[in-house]
């Protein structure tokens, strides 16, 4: 399948209050500030002061998958120190994924906002926003919000785009960090103490687009009250769509009808795999999830057309994993390749199902918490979730069976889509 994007026109709102402006473009400056108002003052220690108590009461958490509260975050690079760099992270790894770009290409200035914001709490010495370097609309969108910020004089920091190149670990924090430090877009092993910035004479701190404009929201003039919404991307057959939803919406008011599916791939390609009557009735919302032992993740939910086969989208996402990996330590350069072709031959079928399966019993535990970054990890994850879930499936493929009834792939990966 491949995946033409223009997220803009393919955004439902579900939430009253929005992060979202009505209509599928880009909000200018003055649309945005006749919503949304202006900044609120953040001139003294008070000030300041208010609008982290407002972050921390709010629960604002990351919405990039690591779920970290932001408050405590923030906390911690005040400790750190001053005159660092706080970047926004509009690079969305999974080829699955748009709800930043949908973000970015239509309402920036309000992420341009909570970034402004973190960097006067931090007291920070520049801002940027790391994007994609082929992620020409978003980039088109995030130029025109820049050039109106600037003619209005609106940031007191110095604002730049840094551009990534497109690869699925160069949105991870530590890449972002190590780059912007002056090294390459590959992820880097910081000592835990120092996660928050990273190492060295220049701090880096690294704030997803959706969390940036939670705390954008907190910081406009016009009282916003917190939001209890989520964005999600939504990959079906007929499209990928990127869906606000309010936290007492389930996950059977979110799909379609004309979606049926037996199992959904929560999270993304590091995500899990889970049973549609295990979620059915749940929320779309991160911290009910987590009594699941469940995860939104990246916010991305593909429920798995009843047409296709499990176990062989599964084989196609680790294929595609392995590729992706920055091939520096050794879960990545030899793990995630041997876990492709196992997972390739269950997908085959026949006898050497039983010994693929053997060793994917035997590898997986080996090849948790070993990378310098959480990557070969969510592959880990994802499979395990696969051989549970997909169970009466491999049974089937060790008889040479098969459910599906197409052959089409359903998961996009790199080659099969258009930057957005
Ligand atoms: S774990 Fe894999 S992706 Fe992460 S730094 Fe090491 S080699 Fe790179």
């Amino acid at each position: 399948m491949t995946l033409t994007l223009l997220p803009a026109n393919e955004i439902r709102y579900d939430v009253g209050n929005s992060l979202f402006p009505t209509g599928s473009r880009r909000f200018d400056l003055t649309e945005f500030e006749a919503r949304f108002g202006s900044s609120i003052p953040l001139e003294n220690n008070a000030d300041l002061e208010a609008l982290l108590s407002r972050i921390e009461q709010a629960g604002v958490h990351g919405r990039g998958g690591a779920h970290f509260p932001s408050a405590v975050k923030i906390r911690s690079a005040i400790l750190a120190g001053a005159g660092g760099t706080v970047i926004a992270n509009a690079a969305e790894g999974e080829p699955s994924a748009a709800k930043d770009a949908a973000l970015w290409q239509t309402n920036p200035h309000l992420v341009l906002r909570g970034l402004a914001a973190v960097g006067a709490l931090t007291q920070a010495k520049s801002l940027g926003v790391w994007v994609h370097e082929d992620s020409y609309s978003t980039r088109s969108s995030m130029a025109g919000a820049f050039k109106e910020r600037a003619a209005a004089e609106i940031d007191r920091l110095p604002l730049r785009a840094y551009l990534a190149p497109h690869r699925y670990v160069s949105g991870e924090a530590s890449a972002i960090i190590n780059a912007v430090q002056g090294g390459s877009a590959v992820p880097k092993f910081f000592p835990t103490k120092s996660r928050a910035w990273g190492e060295g004479n220049a701090p880096v701190l690294v704030f997803n687009s959706e969390t940036l404009a939670h705390i954008g929201l907190l910081a406009s003039s016009l009282n916003w009250a917190p939001l209890e919404s989520t964005l999600v991307t939504l990959l079906t057959l007929n499209g990928r769509y990127v869906r606000e939803v309010s936290s007492d919406t389930t996950f059977a008011e979110l799909l379609e009808p004309s979606d049926p599916a037996e199992h959904v791939l929560l999270g993304g390609y590091g995500g899990q795999w889970v049973n549609w009557q295990d979620i059915a009735h749940s929320r779309v919302h991160e911290a009910s999830l987590a009594g699941q032992g469940l995860s939104l993740g990246a916010g991305i939910v593909a429920p798995l057309p009843n047409s296709h086969c499990g176990l062989i989208e599964t084989s196609r996402i680790v294929e595609w994993m392995a590729s992706q990996s920055a091939q520096q330590c050794g879960p990545c350069i030899f793990g995630l390749q041997w876990l492709a072709e196992d997972i390739q031959a269950l997908a085959a079928g026949g006898r050497k199902v039983i010994g693929a399966l053997d060793r994917l019993n035997d590898r997986l535990p080996q090849l948790m918490k070993r990378g310098a970054c959480s990557h070969p990890d969510g592959v880990v994850r994802m499979t395990n979730t696969a051989l549970e879930v997909f169970a009466s499936e491999i049974s089937l493929h060790r008889k040479n069976k098969c459910s599906a009834s197409s052959t089409q792939p359903f998961f996009p990966t790199e080659s099969e889509i258009h930057a957005v």
